[in-house]
């Protein structure tokens, strides 16, 4: 049995109920399952010193647990790039996982080998993706309707149904204004404020640092003027390196004196140069000298200092401005513009939001969230969805969502499998069933009877109908009508992964039965208990 070989994970663990053949894979399968799909339940994951992380994404709970087994950092390894890869599907992918395994210890006490196993896991993974062409659909064009569902369809059960709704829209309509160019879209997570004023700007926005604080009673001109011009310099500005005298001595007032007036001279000159460049806002990579900044707003120029470099460069692109090594260079050719500046209040940041950027189009999603795990969560959320739309439109195809192809691929094993001479057959019935176990996971998380309803949707296609599958109530329903699409790579991708680590897997049982036999199931009974006493989390179904 596979659980002899590959060991138990965990002594704390309620593994009591589960039979013996159950993986540390299949273990995190089963912890994971309870999350898939619209119905899905959170998972609570509480960190060793006590920090509690409460989220219903797959690829996150995986990464959150503290798995120290080999088998299970295989598993968590396969997740991982699922969610770097295309986003989504990650639960998918582990439950598929955990079904594999599942058959496959099932197949290995009918008596086959586990070479048998791999070799027909591959032949009918490889049968099922020929099938799964038939099922792909494509979309009419970037603005095509579908992708508003196959973006809803990726965010779902990630949040309450009115946040997922409108995380999708915002997300697509920031696609859209900047056309589908990802390098024009920044997200900004802050935290403090409420999930629903997250919203996407037209412009750029910068953190201010410092220098906004000091600044709070001046009123910049730039924030009243009709065309604000934006000045950019890479260096710092005050009195450089090179000006300052490096080393003086000071010997009586008249020559202290002399000293504090060239300095001011040079620090009045500086602002002079600016303000005849006709400049509004400085925007400056280092930083600015504080008697200069005070003056510079005194005189009506909002000076920001310390921007970040990709945020500077983001700046000059979208505002046309030309960035000067030093002030003295400044002219006004150099100064860009866009059709608004403001400072705004972020949460706890003070902002400045460049709005209208003549020269390229450019979006700032701004995600609110009431503490800083929430807003991270949203930005995961926000990302994810980014890279599903991006993969949807690079693909140009999606298929019915809601286990309805992995359905109708275990119905198109089924047929092929009767016609396989050998035990093949029989791995191609364990690899429909592990097939199915998506349906039936949905099915069972909203609460209906799988089998009843693997049952009635093998029907349905039976007649005709292919693209039913478990709806979001966990009843049958044809998901193009119930608009709950994914992009085709989501499922390919995760079967892909999860056949290779199951394979993977699969050798590495029947290499340390064979070759360290009793020695290795012991060396990883010891290994897990030494690191860190297997999983630290209770498994709770
Ligand atoms: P994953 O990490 O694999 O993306 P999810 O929890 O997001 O896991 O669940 C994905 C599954 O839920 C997919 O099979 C998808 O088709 C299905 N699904 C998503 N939204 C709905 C919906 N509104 N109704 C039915 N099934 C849905
Ligand atoms: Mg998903």
């Amino acid at each position: 049995m596979l659980g002899d070989t590959t060991g138990d994970v965990d002594g704390d663990s309620d593994t009591s109920e589960r039979n013996d053949t159950q993986t540390p894979a299949g273990e995190l399968a089963d912890t994971i399952r309870t999350t898939l799909g619209p119905n899905g339940l959170d998972k609570m994951v509480v960190g060793e010193n006590g920090t509690v992380i409460v989220s219903n994404d797959g690829s996150s709970i995986v990464e959150w647990m503290d798995i120290t087994h080999p088998v299970g950092r295989l598993v968590e390894r396969a997740a991982a790039a699922q969610d770097s890869a295309v986003g989504d599907g990650t639960t998918t992918a582990v439950v598929l996982v955990g079904a594999l395994l599942d058959e496959a210890a099932t197949l290995r006490s009918d008596g086959l080998h586990p070479t048998t196993i791999v070799d027909g896991y591959v032949k009918a993974a490889e049968a099922a993706l020929d099938q799964f062409g038939q099922y792909e659909r494509g979309l009419d064009c970037r603005h095509d309707d579908r992708l508003t569902q196959i973006a809803k369809t990726a965010v779902t059960g990630r949040w309450d149904d009115v946040s997922t709704d409108r995380f999708a829209e915002l997300t697509l309509n920031a696609l859209e204004a900047v056309e589908f160019d990802t390098s024009k879209l920044t997200l900004r997570s802050y935290h403090g404020g409420e999930l629903r004023e997250s919203a996407c700007l037209d412009g750029v926005v910068v953190d201010l640092k410092s220098s906004s604080t000091a600044l709070e009673a001046l009123h910049p001109r730039a924030e009243t003027d009709d065309e604000p011009a934006v000045a950019m310099v890479d260096g710092e500005i005050g009195i450089e390196e090179s000006d300052r005298v490096q080393s003086v001595e000071v010997r009586d007032t008249t020559q202290r004196s002399a000293l504090q007036d060239y300095e001011r001279e040079r620090k009045t000159d500086l602002v002079e140069q600016v303000v005849q460049s006709g400049a509004t806002v400085i925007i400056c990579q280092k930083s600015i000298d504080e008697a200069v900044r005070t003056a510079l707003a005194q005189r009506g120029v909002l000076p920001v200092e310390r921007t970040r470099r990709d945020e500077f460069d983001v700046i000059a692109r979208a505002t046309g401005s030309t960035p000067v090594m030093s002030v003295d260079e400044l002219t006004e050719d150099d100064t860009g513009t866009v059709e608004s500046v403001t400072r705004r209040t972020v949460g706890t940041t003070q902002t400045l939001v460049l709005q209208g950027c003549p020269e390229e189009q450019r979006r700032t999603v701004l995600l609110r969230g009431g503490t800083p795990h929430v807003a991270e969560e949203v930005r995961r959320i926000v990302t994810d969805c980014i890279d599903v739309i991006r993969g949807t439109l690079d693909g140009g195809t999606f298929v019915p969502g809601g286990g309805a192809v992995p359905a109708a691929l275990a119905m198109e094993l089924a047929a092929l499998s009767s016609g396989i001479p050998d035990r093949t057959q029989l791995v191609f019935d364990g690899f429909g069933t592990a097939l199915e176990s998506l349906p039936r996971t949905l099915a069972s998380n909203a609460g209906t009877d799988p089998l009843d309803t693997l049952t009635a949707i093998r029907q349905r296609h039976d007649a005709g109908s292919e693209t039913v599958g478990v709806g979001p109530d966990g009843n049958p329903r044809d998901m193009i009508v119930a608009g709950v699409l994914e992009p085709s790579m989501v499922f390919k991708s995760a079967l892909q992964r999860a056949v290779a680590v199951v394979t993977q897997i699969l050798r590495v049982d029947d290499i340390v039965r064979t070759s360290a036999g009793e020695r290795g199931a012991d060396g990883e009974h010891d290994h897990a208990h030494t690191a860190t006493g297997g999983y630290p989390w209770a498994v709770g179904h």
